[in-house]
Order: C-alpha cells, then sequence, then structure tokens
C-alpha cells in the first residue's frame, strides 16, 4: 500500500511455524498468566493441539475458490463483480481486472479465500495507525493481486504479478486470529496488497477477531463499492486511507485508478465511526504541487473533520519510478505546514526517522502525548486517551497503557 515501509515481509511467518506458535499457546495457557497491560484483552479460545490441522467449515479448498460476495448473473453466462468500484463485467472463464476473481460457469469465485501470501507481525504504527493502541504490534495479512496499477508500489511482487506467480500460505481464517492471540497482538490487519480483492477472506476474518475480542484494521485504496462499504465497516475498528493525489489525472495516469469513489469511501468511513487515518505518499513532481495539497488539505478538513490524522509520508524509489528522487523533507514538511494551515489537529511526516513529526501532540496545549522513533514508541503519556496536562480527548482506540517510561 501507500505506506514505503509497509512492505512485503521477507521472511513471512510460515503456516508451519504458526502452528508451533499455537502448540506453543496451548502449553502456555496451562500457567498462570499476568494480566495484560493492553486492552482490548483477547479472550483465548484453545488453540487446535499440535499437529493437527484445524478444521475450517466456512471455506472450501483454495484451489477450488470460495465463491463470490456481491455479483450479479448477467445474459450470456456473464456476471458483474460489485466488490470495487469497477464493476467488472467478466466473461465464463475470464478474470476481472484484479485478477483474483473467476467466472465460473456463470458464478463468480474469489481465488484468494485462505489464500494469504504475506502473514508477519509488526507494529501498528507500520501501518499506518497512530491513534490505535500505540506501542502494539498487530498480524498482518496480504495476497496477492490488486485492483489499481500504481507505478511506485513498494508491493508490487505480491500486488501486480499474476496469482499463480505469488506463493501462497495457505491460513485459515482461524490460524490467523488464533495466530494474533498466539503472539500477544491485540489486532489483525489487512495490508500489504488492497484488501479490497480479498474481500470475503477479509470479511470473515474481521468477523472472526471481533468475536474472539480482537480489533480489526485495514490499509485500504480506498476503493470498495458503497455495498461492500457498508457490510464491511461494522467489522473494522480503524481504517487508514491511502489518498494518493487529489487530482483525478493522478489517479488515472499513475494508478489506472479514479479518485472520485476514494473520497465517496472516506466520506462513507468517517460517518460510520469507524476511526479514520489518511496517508499521502508525497513523489516528487508528481503529487506535490501546494495547491492541490492545499485544497486536498482544505477538503478533508471541511468534509471530514480537522480531527482526522493525516500522514505525509515520503516516496523512496521503487517499481516502475525508480528514476525518480526520494520526497525532499522540505517537500513533506512544506506540505506539513499546509496542513497545520488548514487547522488539521494532526498532522504526520512518515518514513523520516526521528523527525519530531513522527510524534503525536496535544492540540489544545501542545504537550508531547506520544514520542515516537520512525515507528518505535519511544514514551507513550496519554491516560484513557486525554491528554495528562490538560485532559483533552483526542481521536482513536487508545485502551488504558500506561507511559511507558513509568
Ligand atoms: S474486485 Fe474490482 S477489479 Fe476485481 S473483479 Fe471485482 S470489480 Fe473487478
Amino acid at each position: 500500500m501507500g505506506s514505503p515501509w509497509e512492505t512485503q515481509p521477507d521472511r513471512a511467518i510460515s503456516r508451519r511455524r504458526a502452528m508451533g506458535l499455537l502448540a506453543g499457546a496451548a502449553l502456555a495457557a496451562c500457567a498462570p498468566r499476568p494480566p495484560s497491560p493492553q486492552p482490548p484483552s483477547p479472550q483465548p479460545t484453545a488453540p487446535q493441539p499440535a499437529g493437527e490441522e484445524p478444521v475450517d467449515t466456512e471455506g472450501v479448498a483454495p484451489e477450488k475458490g470460495h465463491e463470490a460476495l456481491h455479483f450479479q448473473r448477467m445474459a450470456g453466462g456473464l456476471v458483474r463483480c460489485d466488490i470495487c468500484w469497477r464493476g467488472c463485467i467478466v466473461a465464463p472463464g475470464e478474470r476481472g481486472f484484479c485478477g483474483t476473481r473467476e467466472n465460473r460457469d456463470g458464478t463468480l469465485y474469489t481465488l484468494l479465500y485462505h489464500r494469504a501470501s504475506a502473514v508477519n507481525t509488526d507494529p501498528v504504527e507500520k501501518l499506518p495507525a497512530y491513534h490505535v493502541l500505540p506501542g502494539t504490534n498487530r498480524v498482518c495479512i496480504g495476497t496477492a493481486g490488486c485492483n489499481y496499477r500504481c507505478l511506485f508500489c513498494h508491493n508490487w511482487p505480491l500486488s501486480q504479478r499474476p496469482l499463480e506467480e505469488v506463493e501462497p500460505l495457505d491460513y485459515t481464517v482461524e490460524d490467523l486470529v488464533r495466530l494474533a492471540i498466539a503472539t500477544g497482538c491485540p489486532s489483525v490487519s489487512f495490508t500489504y496488497n488492497e484488501p479490497t480483492v480479498f474481500y470475503e477472506f477479509m470479511l470473515d476474518t474481521a468477523r472472526r477477531a471481533h468475536e474472539l475480542g480482537l480489533l480489526a484494521l485495514s490499509h485500504s485504496n480506498g476503493s470498495a463499492s458503497d455495498v461492500a462499504w457498508r457490510e464491511l465497516l461494522p467489522h473494522l475498528d480503524a481504517v487508514t486511507v491511502d489518498l494518493k493525489a487529489f487530482c483525478e489525472k493522478f489517479y488515472a495516469q499513475v494508478s489506472a485508478a479514479e479518485l472520485a469513489p476514494v473520497l465517496r469511501a472516506l466520506e462513507r468511513i468517517r460517518a460510520s465511526g469507524t476511526h479514520l487515518e489518511i496517508v499521502n505518499l508525497v513523489i516528487p513532481t508528481l503529487n506535490d504541487d501546494p495547491d492541490d495539497l492545499q485544497a486536498m488539505c482544505r477538503w478533508i478538513a471541511e468534509t471530514l473533520g480537522d480531527d482526522v490524522p493525516l500522514h505525509f509520508t515520503r516516496f523512496l524509489p521503487a517499481y516502475r519510478l525508480e528514476r525518480l528522487p526520494a520526497t525532499p523533507i522540505e517537500t513533506l514538511e512544506r506540505a506539513a505546514a499546509i496542513a497545520d494551515a488548514e487547522s488539521i489537529q494532526f498532522v504526520y511526516i512518515g518514513n523520516v526517522p526521528g523527525h519530531r513529526r513522527n510524534s503525536t501532540y496535544c492540540p489544545k496545549c501542545d504537550a508531547t502525548l506520544v514520542t515516537r522513533m520512525h515507528f518505535e514508541v519511544l514514551e507513550y503519556r496519554l491516560i484513557d486517551g486525554r491528554c495528562p496536562d490538560c485532559g483533552h480527548a483526542l481521536p482513536g482506540i487508545w485502551g488504558r497503557q500506561r507511559a511507558l517510561s513509568s
């Protein structure tokens, strides 16, 4: 996705190793454990005994596919997929634009159910979600495929290659949520590639995560259809959306996509009450025009509200834009100053380790509330989501962590 650091891990957690962790959790469950200071407290259920494969009662084997949600049958065996704004009309035997949904005899199948290709644990700051249980880890889940064609994609080996060229890890829904419990992660997150393309797998994993007291987070390009967002949002606690530019031309030429559906999605997410953060990857010469940045910040403040966290992240040369330089830090600071002038309260600069805008400040009294070095939390001072100095409440999911330095 848009965060240059949220890349496919070099070494994903293999399903075999995950089964070992789950077996370890089974042993650990026998021993008394101190209470966790980081809510929400997952309610562990009995993990599978070592050596036994978890039984999946919902899906079917990945090679057989899994019937997709939200498609319509049309004349001549055609189907229309309504998962994202593209609304692909898919002929029998063909796949949609994302290459992950196939028309088999007039029925649409997702080829990604129980077919993760990247699973890891990482800080929530890498999502980035700075206002969601800072300093905690989450289980990160990605698959093959994408419905965009971003020239700067940092995860192109996952997202931009044919499905058959991307190794599956074959985790089930149950494996993923139990991995989160076994590794002490209070959340699962859908990231690396666009989660909309593995919508059914994401939806079921998010539902199961909630049943077990885990949070469900998503990093998305915002392209899901209205019907998909309506169904999904009640099962997500936070969504980080890439707002790649405030310019239709950029979306068309750099990402083979459209801006308008993303703006609609941002409004829908905001109205739903699900926590929202926005990422803008600033790419030299392509989307760093100060007028466009000002228009974007003004739209965010006026339409979504001035308390939506906004992350300007540094572009690093990648994929088909390797000829471009990394974003100058002054460009990011100028973007942040523009956001300040539009009264946006939480403006971050990402992918610049040690920058003062890695941290969270109180918008009322300017106290430092969460001190970060890149995505590491060095100090945490919020108490029940409030500034300890002036009592101002911050938007987000904070839990009751104590100050890390105390
Ligand atoms: S998810 Fe989007 S790109 Fe993929 S088949 Fe459906 S409408 Fe097309």
